[in-house]
C-alpha cells in the first residue's frame, strides 16, 4: 500500500488524486458543483452536492488506478470558513453551507467592531473580526433558522467547516472532527491555546455541543465506512487549502513562504512553532499542527497569511472586460511586446483592496497614461500589478516577523506565466522558485497523510522531492525597485476610498 488519495474540495469543484511515494500525481479526477446566489453578495453551496460530488471523483479514481496502485490513505483539503450546520441523528443538513466569500453578516461584524471587540479577537484568533470566518456564520444559521438555537443547545445538532463535513460522511457519523488549521479560521479557536476558547464562545453566542473534536493535521483520526469504497480505508489527514499548499511547497522552517497566484493571491509564511501578532493588518493563522520529526511529540507551526482579491481575476479582466487578449495565457507575449509600462499603473482595487491596506471601498484606476499608451502597457500594468500587490504583503511579513525572506515558492495558474514571475523576482529583490508540481494543495495534504502511516519518513524526505522547475533571478537595480514602487504607492492613494 503506497499511494494517497488526496480528496481537494474547492470552492467551485471537487477533487481526488491519487499520489505515489514519489509524491507524483497519477490519477485525477473533477466535479464541478453548483453556486447558489440567493441574494446580493450571498453565496452557498449545497453540502450534500459538495458531499456526492466528493463521492463520485473518490470513486473515478479508484476505478482508474491499478489494482497495484492501493490506498494506504485518505488526506483531506478543502475550501476554508466554508460553515455547515447539520442534524447529528439523520446527518441532513440544516441549511444550506454559507460559503467563505457571503458577505451576509457584514453589518453583524460590524455592530462587533462598534462595541470594541475587535481588539480580544485579534488577540485570541490572529484574524480581524470579518465575515469572512465562520463564526458570525454559524451564528447567523442560529438565529435564522427556527428552531435551531433549541436544537443546538439540547445538543442535537453540529457544525463544521468542510473538512469536518466530509469526515462526517466518510464515517457515516461516526466522526466529527476538524484540525487546527480549519478550526483557527472560525473566529471561535485560542490560537495561545490550542482550544475552543469560552469566551469567543459567549461572545457569538454558539453552544459549545456544536463544536468539533479538534485533532492533529497528521495523523489516523478515523476509517471510512466500508461500504463506501469497498473497504475501511484510514483518513490520515486533515488541513485547510492554503496551508495545504504551503506544506506541499515544502516550507517547513520558519522563515519559508509560498505564494498562490490564482483568482486571488495567497501568502503564507511560516512563523515557527509561536504565533506572530500582526502590526500590518496581516492574519494569524494555524498552519498545521503533526508530530515533530525527531520526537514524535506534536508541534504546532503557525504562518502569517495575507490574501490579495485580484491577482489571475486580474488577467481574467484583460480577457473579458477589455477583450485585449482571448485567454489568459496570451498576456504574456502582449506585455513583452513593450520594454515598460510607460509610467502606466493598473490598480486592480476592483473589489476593494485587501492586505495590508484593507479599503473595501477602493476601487479600480488606470494611472498615467498618455497619447502613447497601448493595450499592451495596460497588459504589462496587469501584470506587474498582482507583482506589486504581492510585493506590498510580502514587505508586511517581513516587517510583522522581523525575518529576512530568502526567497519566495510560486504555485498556481498564473505562476505559469515567466515573465510575470520575472517581474515578481525583480519586485521583491529575492528569487522566485517555481517547483515542477504545482498542484501543491492537495500534495500537501499526502505529504501530511503519507507522514502518519510512514509512507514518508520525515519532512527532510520530502523536502529532498521537492524540486525546482525554474527559479528567476532579481536582476532590477535597488534604486529602480524602490522607485517603481514608490509609483505605485502613489497610484494605490488614487484608487482608495473612491466608493463612498
Ligand atoms: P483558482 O484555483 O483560483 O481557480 P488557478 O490556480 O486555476 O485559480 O489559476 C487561474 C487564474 O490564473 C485565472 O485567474 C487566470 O486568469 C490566471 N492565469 C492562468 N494562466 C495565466 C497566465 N499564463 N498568465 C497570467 N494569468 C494566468
Amino acid at each position: 500500500m503506497t499511494h494517497i488519495l488526496a480528496l481537494d474540495q474547492g470552492t467551485t469543484s471537487s477533487r481526488a488524486i491519487l499520489f505515489n511515494a514519489q509524491g507524483n500525481a497519477l490519477h485525477t479526477a473533477q466535479l464541478e458543483f453548483e453556486q447558489i446566489f440567493p441574494q446580493l453578495g450571498w453565496v452557498e453551496h449545497d453540502p450534500l452536492e459538495i458531499w456526492q460530488t466528493q463521492l463520485r471523483v473518490m470513486k473515478q479514481v479508484l476505478a482508474e488506478a491499478d489494482p497495484g496502485q492501493s490506498v494506504a490513505a485518505i488526506a483531506i483539503t478543502n475550501q476554508r470558513e466554508t460553515t455547515v450546520l447539520w442534524d447529528r441523528q439523520t446527518g441532513q443538513p440544516l441549511a444550506n453551507a454559507i460559503v467563505w466569500q457571503d458577505r451576509r453578516t457584514v453589518e453583524y461584524c460590524q455592530t462587533l467592531r462598534q462595541q470594541g471587540q475587535q481588539a480580544l479577537i485579534q488577540d485570541k484568533t490572529g484574524l480581524v473580526l470579518d465575515s469572512y470566518f465562520s463564526g458570525t456564520k454559524l451564528a447567523w444559521l442560529l438565529e435564522s433558522i427556527p428552531g435551531a438555537r433549541a436544537r443546538a443547545e439540547r445538543g442535537e445538532l453540529a457544525f463544521g467547516t468542510i473538512d469536518s463535513w466530509l469526515v462526517w460522511n466518510l464515517t457515516r457519523g461516526k466522526t466529527h472532527v476538524t484540525d487546527p488549521s480549519n478550526a483557527s479560521r472560525t473566529l471561535l479557536f485560542n490560537l495561545h491555546t490550542l482550544a475552543w476558547d469560552d469566551e469567543l464562545l459567549a461572545l457569538f453566542n454558539i453552544p459549545r455541543s456544536l463544536l468539533p473534536k479538534v485533532v492533529p493535521s497528521s495523523g489516523v483520526v478515523a476509517h471510512t465506512e466500508p461500504s463506501l469504497l469497498g473497504r475501511a480505508i484510514p483518513i490520515a489527514s486533515i488541513i485547510g487549502d492554503q496551508q495545504a499548499a504551503t506544506f506541499g511547497q515544502a516550507c517547513f522552517e520558519p522563515g519559508m513562504a509560498k505564494n498562490t497566484y490564482g483568482t486571488g493571491c495567497f501568502m503564507l509564511l511560516n512563523t515557527g512553532h509561536e504565533p506572530v501578532a500582526s502590526h500590518n493588518k496581516l492574519l494569524t493563522t494555524i498552519g498545521w499542527q503533526r508530530p515533530e520529526d525527531a520526537t514524535q511529540s506534536l508541534a504546532t507551526t503557525y504562518c502569517l497569511e495575507a490574501s490579495v482579491f485580484m491577482g489571475g481575476a486580474t488577467i481574467q479582466w484583460l480577457r473579458d472586460g477589455l477583450n485585449i487578449i482571448s485567454s489568459a495565457p496570451e498576456v504574456e507575449a502582449l506585455a513583452a511586446s513593450v520594454q515598460d509600462v510607460a509610467d502606466t499603473y493598473l490598480v486592480p482595487a476592483f473589489t476593494g483592496l485587501g492586505a495590508p491596506i484593507w479599503d473595501g471601498n477602493a476601487r479600480g484606476t488606470l494611472v498615467g497614461m498618455t497619447r502613447g499608451t497601448t493595450k499592451a502597457h495596460i497588459a504589462r500594468a496587469a501584470l506587474e500589478a498582482i507583482a506589486l500587490q504581492v510585493a506590498d504583503v510580502f514587505e508586511a511579513m517581513a516587517k510583522d516577523s522581523g525575518i529576512a525572506l530568502a526567497e519566495l515558492r510560486v504555485d498556481g495558474g498564473a505562476s505559469k506565466n515567466n515573465l510575470l514571475m520575472q517581474i515578481q523576482a525583480d519586485l521583491l529583490g529575492v528569487p522566485v522558485v517555481r517547483p515542477k508540481i504545482t498542484e501543491t494543495t492537495a500534495l500537501g495534504a499526502a505529504y501530511l497523510a503519507g507522514l502518519a502511516i510512514g509512507l514518508w519518513s520525515s519532512t527532510q524526505d520530502i523536502a529532498s522531492q521537492w524540486s525546482i522547475d525554474r527559479r528567476f533571478e532579481p536582476s532590477m537595480a535597488l534604486a529602480d525597485r524602490q522607485a517603481k514602487l514608490a509609483r505605485w504607492h502613489q497610484a494605490l492613494e488614487r484608487a482608495k476610498g473612491w466608493a463612498t
